[in-house]
């Protein structure tokens, strides 16, 4: 079999370059998208993280507010900063870089964001409308994995989509977009029995697990579709996914490559629900 590569980075290009044309439009309705990014500490990789954000706004036309705070920073000042954030009409998104420094309590400052502005869809709010399947902010990395199935072109409704993993921020919203889609959906986790077979039953797998190369080709059934959410380093620190790439080849009927596959549809999805909270919010 032939398997064909999915290209993350070509997706994500084109979602930006749709997206800029959006917002060229919002702008002359007099409508300027605005993101607000809260970093505290110096995490090297949230460091990057953001300043890639910041990038991707810069490339569109959404008005970047940042706030790069030291780690001492306290959860009362960060609060205070999503409140002013809330009240602030340039703003129309809220990011929170995560991790945090550990002195403070991640889901009050979560709970404390507008839903309207939570741009990274992890307030209550937006996780329970996704559960019920009423309009919301859909979080940005599971968003990008159901975009890249749709503009590959592969059908989700009635195939059998198995997810490898069940954290909050990947494998439960996946999961609970696949069912959307209208697949039926096996969820995995660690307690899981004869992982093997259940993912050999797979139409789609998608693989969460932060495992390195933790689904091999030997696993799937022939024709599967491969996403790989993962992003690990290997024994050489090579970056490299949850799945085995090399033996998926010839059995996989698409897989995404890590790094250039589900990665940058995160901030391009980012980039979405940016223009849509500001939409949403100017009445548009
Ligand atoms: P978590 O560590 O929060 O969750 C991992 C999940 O995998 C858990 O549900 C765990 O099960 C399950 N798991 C662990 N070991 C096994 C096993 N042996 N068999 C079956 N299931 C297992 O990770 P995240 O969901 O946050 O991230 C997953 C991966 O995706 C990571 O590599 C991360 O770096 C990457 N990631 C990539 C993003 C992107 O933009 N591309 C964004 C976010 C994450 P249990 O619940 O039982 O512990």
């Amino acid at each position: 079999m032939n398997t064909q590569m999915i290209d993350g980075k070509l997706i994500a290009q084109t979602i930006k370059d749709e997206l800029k044309v959006k917002v060229e439009t919002l702008k002359n309705q007099g409508l300027t998208p605005g993101l607000a990014v809260i970093l505290v500490g110096e995490n090297p990789a949230s460091q990057v993280y953001v300043s890639n954000k910041k990038k991707a706004c810069e490339y569109i036309g959404i008005k970047s507010f940042s706030y790069e705070l030291p780690s001492e920073t306290t959860e009362k000042e960060v609060l205070e900063l999503v409140e002013t954030l809330n009240n602030d009409s340039a703003v129309h998104g809220i990011l929170v870089q995560l991790p945090l420094p550990k002195h403070m309590d991640e889901q009050k400052i979560i709970l404390k964001i507008d839903p309207v502005k939570d741009v990274d869809g992890f307030h209550p709010y937006n996780v329970g409308a996704l559960s019920i399947g009423l309009n919301g902010l859909v979080s940005c990395t599971p968003a990008g994995v159901i975009e890249l199935l749709k503009r590959t072109n592969i059908e989700i409704q009635g195939k059998n989509c198995v997810v490898v993993g069940r954290s909050n921020i990947v494998g439960k919203p996946v999961s609970l977009l696949l069912l959307r889609e209208h697949g039926t959906v096996t969820i995995c986790h660690s307690r899981t029995k004869n992982l093997h077979a259940v993912v050999g039953q797979a139409d789609i797998v998608i693989a969460a697990v932060g495992i390195a190369k933790f689904i091999s080709g030997s696993m799937l059934k022939p024709g599967a579709v491969v996403i790989d959410v993962g992003i690990n380093r290997d024994e050489n620190g090579k970056l490299c996914g949850d799945v085995d790439f090399e033996s998926c080849k010839g059995i996989a009927s698409h897989i995404t490559p890590v790094p250039g596959g589900v990665g940058p549809m995160t901030i391009a999805m980012l980039m979405h629900n940016c223009v849509l909270a500001a939409k949403n919010q100017g009445g548009f």
